[in-house]
């Protein structure tokens, strides 16, 4: 192509030949390179499809008449639930069905479009969910002064060319620019290098259409395209995209559970849930004899499948006799820490005919949720006992279980 000079902002609102701006959305593609098993452009990015985020930018701006997408006759049902968020909306054409290559696909939508009459047509990738507004209005004043103008990037990685795995050569980048869409043209001119094309170059398919416009010999500007305006192709993509609307990023849940008794002896108090509660027993314990923070522990080192409470605290070490149990599971909330995981919820369930738990449950959450630096509205603690049967019901000791839910962060992108 032959670039003019860079010229991102400097023409802003110097426009005069351009007043009805269409756009014409690509998204006839059947690509599944970023995975899954619907086109990319319907996947899901933070919970809405990609293809909706690309659509809301061009709806958006003040400076867009009209917005035509171009889908596969296939994926209807697809793009009604894309769509669905726009119901009604003006600017919104109804979809047109592409060809077999993305240049048929964009000549079906210039020819589609033109019973608005456009002064102006973008085209763009529906893959593409982040053009800024600053972008396209600067794709629009470029068409002031040029017939055709395309975003880019100049390219910045060391180019090589290869060829089974060696290096055959490298590449002088002094140049060399990433092209991005959306890239603006002059409507009539576009429509006739479309037409010129398919009757003169019939089997040729042009990459896209700034490089159609350079081989009908027009001047094609450069203006300067966005980093983040990123096309979805692989599945890093995603994580990328994710990261440029600031959304969480992707997780995994895992869970882990805990199980753990002890019986009763003479004493005048047990431990529970980290809190001294007064009764006429005691626990036989090497510990505290704490079977809430027991329980948790394990449920916690389940979830990040290390071991067990006795694996990281042997009965056998005096350095636990009598040990503060909160200390244990302290040590388990920082191992799922030291992998980056969250504990999103632990459900404790204590189960006995005495003591009566529900006088302590909040004092249970809160220390709880101390030992193991989370919210304590993320503690559950509920009590029952077994009906007096069993060794529970005859009051030989009481039990706890517990269910760890830890969100790590997801290592597989999809
Ligand atoms: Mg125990």
């Amino acid at each position: 192509m032959q670039g003019k000079a860079l010229n991102g902002v400097s023409r802003f609102n110097t426009v005069t030949t351009c007043n009805k701006t269409a756009v014409i959305v690509v998204a006839a593609g059947n690509g599944v390179r970023a995975g899954g098993d619907i086109p990319k452009q319907y996947r899901l990015l933070a919970g809405t499809p990609i293809l909706t985020r690309t659509l809301a930018r061009f709806l958006d701006h003040p400076r867009v008449a009209i917005v035509l997408p171009v889908i596969s006759d296939i994926d209807r049902a697809l793009y009604a639930v894309a769509a669905s968020a726009f119901i009604g909306h003006a600017k919104l054409s109804d979809p047109v069905v592409g060809g077999a290559t993305r240049q048929a696909s964009v000549r079906a939508g210039l020819e589609a479009v033109a019973r608005s009459e456009p002064d102006a047509v973008l085209i763009h990738d529906g893959v593409r969910p982040f053009p800024s507004h600053r972008l396209i209005a600067a794709m629009i004043d470029a068409l002031a002064e040029s017939e055709g103008a395309v975003p880019a990037l100049a390219v910045s990685d060391t180019l090589i060319r290869a060829a089974e795995a060696r290096i055959v050569g490298t590449v002088d980048r002094t140049g060399l620019y990433g092209a991005q869409t959306p890239q603006s043209f002059r409507y009539a001119t576009l429509l006739a290098a479309h037409r010129a094309a398919t009757s003169e170059l019939p089997g040729r398919e042009f990459t896209d259409d700034a490089s159609l416009l350079d081989w009908r010999g027009k001047a094609v500007t450069v203006v300067t395209g966005d980093a983040d305006n990123i096309k979805i192709t692989v599945p890093e993509d995603f994580i990328r995209a994710e990261r440029i609307i600031g959304a969480p990023a992707s997780t995994q849940v895992r869970t882990g559970i805990g199980y753990d008794v002890h019986a009763f002896t003479d004493g005048n108090h047990v431990m529970l849930g980290g809190v001294r509660i007064p009764h006429l027993r005691g626990v036989l314990a090497h510990s505290d004899g704490d079977v809430a923070l027991h329980a948790a522990t394990d449920a916690v080192l389940g979830a990040i499948a290390d071991g067990d409470i006795g694996t990281h605290f042997p009965p056998s070490d005096p350095a636990w006799r009598g040990a503060s149990s909160d200390r244990f599971l302290a040590h388990a909330a920082k191992l799922a820490r030291t992998r980056g995981a969250v504990i999103t919820n632990l459900d404790i369930t204590i189960v006995a005919e005495a003591p009566r738990i529900g006088p302590h449950r909040e004092a249970m959450q809160l220390a709880i949720a101390h030992a193991a630096s989370i919210d304590a509205a993320r503690i559950s603690i509920k009590a029952t006992t077994s009906e007096k049967l069993g060794f529970l019901g005859r009051r030989e000791g009481l039990a706890a279980f517990a269910i760890a839910t830890l969100a790590f962060p997801a290592t597989d992108p999809i």
